[in-house]
């Protein structure tokens, strides 16, 4: 995290700034609301004239609807029939509800009287023209975006969004439009990335596979560098095998970190600079290299995009089933989550190896059991980490 720095700014239109987060002061070039109007579908009157004791009975001088400007003045005995968001007429500073009323030929009977000043928005009483609405950092959530909108910020400066790089590596890897000869295996791991790259509002560059050789391990980083990325993510070749080279080629093109992390699914990890782009170098495992993802690269694209906050809000859930036979190691068990009156339920989604794409498909989240925990009874509580949703496109996260 302390290597990744937060990208610069770009301008783009209103819709395009969704989701991301602002690199530029705005300000209200108006008052919001920027005229004084009706709360209310009523009666504009003067507060003054409601102090008498009901039935107060007014002259009715006239309508204004919403969107027009009312031509005359509400003068004392008299009342004009007023439409919510309607300017409110000169003379006027009181809106009595229709509720409130009962009509007599041309005048209107006051049985309920409010007090002065009720139902009437004043101009400027939301933001005042000159105020500052949005400070450069803030996340452009719906509201955020209808703000930008209010004060007729149609192109704003925001941060941009990572262009990521995706390299997979194995002898016995093929894309998936290929059929897989003996041996072999389709690529999942490019796909399962980009999506989680999407989903952090990167821009996923898709380098195919590196088979196992120096040389084309090298050449996938060299690509991923003339393409301008400005992240890399690799999967496989970071174990302790004889074909594992990536952690090799990093060290030699740049400078290379190497984990061996106490958790499972995913204890290799690889993370460097090539050429100052940051590369993170993914277990091959397809459930590895998910988690993996998700609690590396993630935060780093976030970091990447402005934002302040990269955690991913947890849910305390309570299993349905006992965990036995751990081994010291922290593990992330993919489980479905049940809302039951008293909270969230965790029931394991079958076949745990690291390996099992199946075992993520049944999952909506994955339950943080901690190194120290060595097994665990039905009903123990413990911290899930929910998988994204569709329609969970990010917004904040
Ligand atoms: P590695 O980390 O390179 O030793 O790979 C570990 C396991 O993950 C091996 O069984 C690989 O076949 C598998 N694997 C590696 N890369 C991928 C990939 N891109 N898609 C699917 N499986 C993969
Ligand atoms: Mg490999």
């Amino acid at each position: 995290m302390a290597t990744v720095r937060v990208l610069e700014a770009e301008r783009v239109a209103l819709l395009q700034a969704a989701g991301r987060v602002l690199a530029e002061p705005v300000a209200a070039d108006r008052d919001i609301p920027p005229l004084t109007n009706s709360a209310m579908d009523g009666y504009a009157v003067r507060g003054a004239d409601l102090y008498a004791r009901p039935p107060i009975r007014l002259e009715v001088v006239g309508e204004v609807a919403a969107g027009y400007v009312p031509d005359l003045v509400v003068e004392a005995g008299q009342a004009m029939r007023i439409m919510t968001g309607a300017p409110v007429p000169a003379g006027a500073d009181t809106v009595v509800r229709f509720e409130d009323i009962e009509l007599d030929g041309g005048a209107v009977v006051i049985l309920n009287a409010p007090r002065a000043g009720a139902d009437v928005r004043q101009a400027g009483e939301d933001v005042r023209a000159g105020q500052a609405v949005l400070e450069p950092g803030a996340v452009l959530r719906p509201q955020e975006v209808g703000m930008l909108a209010a004060v007729g910020c149609l192109e704003v400066a925001v941060v941009r969004r990572p262009r990521v790089a995706i390299l997979a590596t194995g002898d016995e890897v093929v894309p998936p439009d290929q059929p897989p000869g003996p041996g072999q295996i389709r690529d999942a791991n490019s796909y399962t990335v980009a999506a989680q790259v999407q989903e952090a509002g990167g821009v996923p560059l898709l380098l195919g596979v590196a088979r196992d050789r120096e040389a084309l391990v090298r050449q996938g980083m060299r690509a991923a560098l003339g393409r301008r990325a400005d992240f890399i993510i690799t999967s496989g070749g970071v174990s302790v095998g004889d074909f594992d080279l990536v952690k090799q080629v990093l060290a030699a093109e740049g400078e290379m970190h190497f984990w061996s992390l106490n958790m499972k699914p995913g204890r290799p990890l690889a993370f460097g600079v090539v050429d100052s782009v940051p590369l993170l170098g993914l277990p091959g495992n397809p459930v590895a290299a998910m988690i993996s993802a998700e609690l590396f690269a993630r935060p780093a694209l976030l970091k990447m995009q402005g934002f302040a906050d990269w955690s991913r809000p947890t849910v305390r859930a309570c299993l349905t089933q006992p965990i036995a036979r751990k081994d010291g190691r922290r593990h992330y068990l993919r489980v479905q989550l049940r809302e039951t009156e008293s909270g969230y339920e965790a029931t394991l989604t079958g076949d745990q190896g690291s390996g099992i794409l199946n075992s993520l498909l049944q999952a909506d989240g994955l339950a943080i059991i901690p190194e120290v925990v060595d097994h665990l009874h039905v009903g123990a509580e413990v911290e899930v980490l929910p998988l994204p949703r569709v329609g969970f496109r990010r917004f904040c996260a």
